[in-house]
């Protein structure tokens, strides 16, 4: 075997395996996109319970500033009633006090029933927190393991980049140019044994004379019918 093609074969060899790991190299990611999926509903709902928990804590806030106010207002109304002498102003005030009464009793309700809700949510919050803290322990190992295939991964690619780099500079450059092309264009093998009489790859029948040239170790040949570089195991 002439020392060009042995060249080339250890380059196709060193491309195959960078091509492998190539393949497993998103695997960490797809990992970690399921286990990402595995809290997201539980981070959503959290995300929900939150929400509505500050939306509600808003509305009491506002409400409780309408029930002061409402407070400072019956103050007044009762010194008013208070005042009166005359028996129509009386009226009139007392009418005043009864309204701003039932107002505050149907908001002091609502703020109770507020209260009640935030605690639910908050409760709810919690609760949530707690599922999410299990998932992440159980998946605290697994991530770890992620970590370490991606390190891993990372670490065998950029041995094998070495390799092939290596490789690709023993490959005379003509060879290598042609080699590169076909792999750019085939995504796969770029080089092929001679399989009888024929094209390895793709059966096409090559002449004699060039199968002749091709035995004695003197070329790689291109094939007419695929384009493929073909070579005699010699
Ligand atoms: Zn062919």
């Amino acid at each position: 075997m002439s020392p060009d093609l042995a060249a080339l074969l250890t380059l196709q060899e060193d491309d195959t395996t960078k091509g492998a790991i190539d393949e497993r190299l998103p695997e960490p990611d797809r990992r970690t996109e399921a286990l990402d999926g595995e809290r997201a509903a539980d981070n959503a709902s959290m995300e929900r319970t939150r929400a509505s928990a500050e939306a509600a804590e808003k509305q009491r806030r506002e409400l409780s500033h309408k029930i002061e106010e409402h407070r400072a207002m019956q103050d007044r109304n009762l010194s008013v009633l208070d005042a009166v002498r005359k028996q129509r102003e009386a009226t009139a005030a007392m009418t005043q006090v009864d309204m701003v009464r039932r107002v505050l009793v149907q908001e002091e309700s609502d703020l109770q029933s507020l209260n009640g809700r935030i605690a639910d949510l908050k409760r709810a919050e919690e609760a949530t927190l707690v599922v999410l803290g299990e998932v992440d322990e159980r998946q605290r190992a697994e991530r770890a393991d992620i970590a370490r295939q991606r390190a891993e991964l990372e670490e065998e690619m950029e041995s094998a980049r070495r390799k092939r780099d290596a490789s690709a500079e023993k490959v005379p450059r003509s060879i290598l140019s042609k080699y590169e092309r076909i792999r750019g264009r085939e995504k796969s093998f770029a080089l092929y044994q001679l399989r009888g009489a024929a094209c390895g790859r793709c059966n096409t029948a090559i002449p004699l004379q060039r199968r002749n040239v091709m035995a004695a170790g003197r070329t790689i040949e291109v094939c007419e019918g695929c384009g493929v570089l073909l070579y005699t195991p010699g």
